[in-house]
């Protein structure tokens, strides 16, 4: 089968979060199955170069629409280091505009939407041309939301054949613009602002997710549970009824990890490589981490947070971690950035407040090998968010033997299963959860975390064990995605 991903992030090239992690571990097992996939995005200026091949220039103008005149794009190819060939990488670099993508961060700019939309249309322009048309376009979240859009107005000709698939990463964000954005990518406002098409449930702009949503063939999202919570709760963020309406297109698939990049066997930041047979290796981790982070040696797991900076994510339960730690003989460690501003002026207050305490270390940035080390030195991971449609830190804190601590929320209770109350048997059990969104919520799982730690180490070893020996790989989900391509293609 031939896949085309169109993405604003894909990892290990553009990674702002579990987006980048999703589309890179679909990809790369989608290919090793077998499928000859392509993954377009955005030649962002901050693309890391370390893990791909040369860049080859492939066209040199693709003409691509913009308002009433065009923004070509030069387009650029390469593959993966150790990823199989059947993985191609596009990147797409607008010529006429080319600040667009020439910016220090992937989002949180006001042109967001016409950058997006304008990657939209240069993805659609460039499939078109290919002798071969693709069997599925699968797109992401509400950057790329335009795609099935473009697909069924704008590319019949050329594309009758290929079905396009969207997943919902996070309802919060929708794309909710103006007709200028239709306007740029030669879509019109006045067959599409309707209600059961673009138009945003309250008001008068357009949204884009929604138009993915409605045009899509196939709807998906990163777990069961939250595909169930955006159809019947406020999680849908008003697009309740819409899902209610295209409900038959809609599938939670929980996601896997990339078990190629997260393994605590052979990850290339760890100097000391460990597994679920000899778990004593995570210890000298913890020595390292320690060293790193400035943290005391002494007889006290540590607790890590390891997180966007987000309302979403449980911010204010993070702080209480921090003190439910240091007043249970537990360390804490914390690494994050926050995008908004005041919630990162928050987070450097109680930086200050900590400043070189031998028990609790914050760093505000983003560092993914500072994130490998914290999973592998780490003994318990709290993810206290308000919402998780489906939560890769969980996953990946499981896979380096690390308990989590979590909200049962959207794919975090899908993940983790309370070492006291899951009621699973005894080899499922690994990790704790709580359900109220607030101190007295996490501190019926965290202290129980640290309390097993400390009086008995040995049913706390077997929850770290059952964590690491759990299978998480892409090869289950990716199976499911491929249920649904063919689905999709054998009815056409
Ligand atoms: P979301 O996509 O909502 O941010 P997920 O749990 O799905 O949350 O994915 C988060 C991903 O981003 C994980 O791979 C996690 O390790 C990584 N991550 C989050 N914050 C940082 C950071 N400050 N530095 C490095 N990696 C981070």
């Amino acid at each position: 089968m031939h896949i085309v991903m169109v993405a604003s992030e894909f990892a290990p090239l553009a990674k702002v979060g579990g987006l980048a992690d999703v589309v890179g571990g679909l990809s790369n097992e989608l290919a090793r199955q077998g499928h000859q996939v392509d993954v377009i995005i955005p030649r962002y200026k901050s693309l890391s170069l370390d893990p791909v091949l040369a860049w080859q220039q492939r066209i040199d103008r693709l003409t691509v629409p913009f308002f009433d005149r065009t923004v070509d794009a030069r387009v650029f190819e390469t593959q993966l280091r150790g990823c199989p060939a059947t993985l191609r990488i596009f990147a797409l670099e607008p010529i006429e505009e080319s600040h667009l993508f020439d910016r220090d961060q992937l989002y949180g700019y006001p042109d967001d939407g016409t950058r997006f939309a304008w990657l939209s249309r240069a993805a659609m322009e460039l499939i078109a041309l290919w002798d071969q048309p693709p069997d599925i376009i699968h797109c992401h979240d509400w950057q790329t939301g335009l795609v099935p859009v473009l697909l069924y107005e704008a590319f019949q000709a050329q594309l009758a054949r290929t079905r396009a698939v969207i997943t919902l990463h996070n309802l919060h964000h929708q794309g909710v613009m103006g007709d200028d954005i239709l306007h740029q990518v030669h879509l019109d406002p006045r067959r599409l602002k309707t209600p059961d098409r673009l138009l945003h449930p309250h008001g008068e702009l357009n949204n884009l997710l929604k138009g993915g949503i409605v045009y899509a063939n196939a709807i998906t999202t990163v777990s069961r549970t939250y595909a169930h919570e955006i159809r019947t709760t406020e999680h849908g963020c008003g697009l309740q009824h819409t899902l209610n309406i295209h409900r038959d297109k809609l599938r939670g698939i929980l996601n896997g990890i990339d078990t190629t990049v997260w393994n605590p066997s052979h990850d290339p930041v760890l100097s000391h490589p460990y597994s679920a047979d000899a778990i004593e290796g995570k210890y000298e981790n913890k020595r390292v981490l320690r060293e790193r982070l400035g943290l005391a040696d002494r007889f006290a797991p540590i607790v890590a947070v390891i997180s966007r900076l987000d309302a979403q994510k449980g911010c204010h339960l993070m702080h209480h971690a921090l003190r439910s730690s240091l007043g249970h003989n537990a360390q804490f460690a914390l690494l994050g950035v926050a995008p908004d501003p005041r919630i990162g002026d928050e987070f450097r207050r109680l930086q200050d407040d900590i400043a070189d305490h031998p028990d609790a270390h914050i760093e505000l940035a983003f560092d993914d090998e500072l994130a490998h080390l914290m999973y592998a030195g780490a003994e318990i991971l709290v993810v206290p968010s308000r919402f998780e449609p489906c939560g890769l830190t969980q996953m990946i804190a499981l896979a380096y033997g690390t308990v989590p601590v979590v909200r049962r929320t959207g794919g975090l209770g899908e993940t983790v299963f309370d070492a006291n109350h899951s009621g699973k048997p005894f080899d499922e059990v690994n990790g704790f959860t709580f359900d109220d969104d607030n101190e007295a919520g996490l501190d019926s799982a965290l202290l129980r975390a640290i309390g097993l730690w400390h009086k008995h180490p040995e049913y706390f070893r077997k929850l770290q064990l059952n964590g690491i020996r759990t299978d998480r790989s892409w090869a289950r989900p990716a199976r499911e995605y491929i249920e649904i391509y063919t689905s999709l293609t054998s009815d056409s």
